[in-house]
């Protein structure tokens, strides 16, 4: 079977994924989601003029010369207005987010007045009264300040709440079910028995999506029975998308694409032109999407990244952060590539303001967890491209999410 570039299996990943609906959510719980439509204002901000400062609203031309003694009137407070009118030789004690009460058109400071029972006594030198915040300097009832395809992140969720927004419509988060096959696997926490090994890919998979705004849906183990994998996959089908991890290849007990064939799953292809993780499944049961990664740590993490990140991405209407590749400098010599785009386990050194420096860790062996953790990214190696010279510009994938 021919192999497939990675672009083309992630053409064809893609072809027909768009965001799955908007819900409404409470904007306590939109932290992290994204705008499926544009937000406008509801409100005007800030609804009155308001103090800026603790300290006394008066009539500017009243303190124009110094000293000034002015007759106190009343009180605004936040939250507690002052409803009178401020006349000329009149003053109001007010604090700070206190609305500026009719007649007054300018705030002293209190570190420039003096108490004196019912009489304030302005003073000093170079005096300046605009300490008023006018209504509506922040944002205008109407005016749309948040556009739809918006991640809501600190910032975006302030100025909704500000607008007088309590929900928010956002795009719904993709339903991840990730299943792990295998006879030897046990959970993480048990104690592998003779050829037994923890399974810990759906952990590292699971993580990964969430971060790119899946809800993940821990299947379990499933064993390389067709039995086990029908039961396993039954539970998947509220899901958007299903990840099966491992049992893709083609060995005896490699058994998922068969079941989920039988199932009436099409499946598009097989085999990538990448390292780590030649064999892939991608196809379809009804509306669940299936993703079948390899089993191998690295090249199911790998897999995950290349493929599902922007699938989930698609689906959940989120900006892609597929072109994610960044430059980086070589800081030793990296052979020539073979046909398969290799994505290489490396670390990031920065010094100075320039681009970073990059490293391939020690070992490139997909099965091995602990390079990975170490590396800070992927230098990614097109196909057939040239050995690399210290000191010459390679692309790289950073895995710091
Ligand atoms: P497979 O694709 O099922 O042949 O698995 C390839 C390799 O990955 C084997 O060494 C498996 O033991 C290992 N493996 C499969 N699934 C997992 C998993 N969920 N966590 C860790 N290792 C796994
Ligand atoms: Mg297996």
């Amino acid at each position: 079977m021919a192999l497939l570039s990675v672009e083309e299996a992630l053409a064809r990943i893609l072809a027909d994924a768009a965001p799955l609906g908007a819900e409404r959510v409470a904007i306590e719980a939109a932290h992290d989601r994204i705008l499926a439509e544009p937000v406008a204002a509801r409100l005007t901000q800030p609804p009155f003029d308001a103090s800026a400062m603790d300290g006394y609203a008066v009539r500017a031309a009243d303190v124009a010369k110094l000293p000034a003694k002015l007759t106190v009137i009343g009180e605004s407070a936040a939250g507690h207005p002052f409803n009178g009118r401020v006349g000329a030789g009149q003053a109001a004690r007010i604090f700070t987010g206190a609305p500026v009460p009719d007649g007054a058109d300018g705030i002293v400071i209190q570190e420039h007045t003096t108490r004196e029972g019912a009489h304030v006594i302005v003073q000093g030198e170079d005096v300046q009264t605009d300490h008023i915040r006018p209504r509506g300097g922040d944002f205008k009832e109407g005016m749309r300040l948040l556009e739809a395809g918006r991640r809501l992140g600190p910032r975006e969720l302030s100025l909704a709440a500000s607008m007088g927004h309590g929900e928010l419509a956002v795009w719904r988060r993709p339903k991840v079910a990730i299943l792990s096959t295998g006879d030897e696997l046990v959970r993480p926490g048990e104690t592998p028995g003779v050829g037994q090994i923890v399974a810990s890919n759906h952990l590292g998979v699971g993580a990964m999506l969430r971060n790119f705004g899946a809800e993940i849906i821990q299947l379990g183990i499933a064993r390389d029975t067709a039995e086990s994998l029908n039961e396993h996959v039954a539970r998947a089908k509220d899901g958007d998308i299903l990840v099966t991890i491992g049992g893709a290849s083609v060995g005896d007990h490699d058994l998922v694409a068969p079941v989920l064939s039988k199932q009436g799953m099409e499946l598009a292809f097989w085999k990538i032109a990448m390292r780590p993780g030649k064999p892939l499944m991608s196809g379809r049961l009804g509306a669940l999407r299936v993703v079948g990664l390899p089993g191998n740590p690295v090249s199911s993490l790998v897999c995950a990244r290349v493929f599902v990140v922007p699938l989930v991405e698609q689906l959940a209407g989120r900006p892609m952060a597929t072109e994610a590749t960044r430059p980086a400098v070589a800081a030793v010599a990296i052979e020539a590539n073979g046909p398969r785009q290799h994505y290489m386990r490396a670390t990031l050194t920065r010094d100075g303001d320039g681009l970073p420096h990059v490293s391939p860790v020690r070992s490139q062996d997909s099965s091995l967890l602990s390079p990975l953790a170490i590396a800070d990214c992927l230098i990614v190696r097109t196909p057939n491209s040239p050995a690399v010279a210290p000191g010459e510009t390679v692309r790289v994938l950073p895995l710091d999410f």
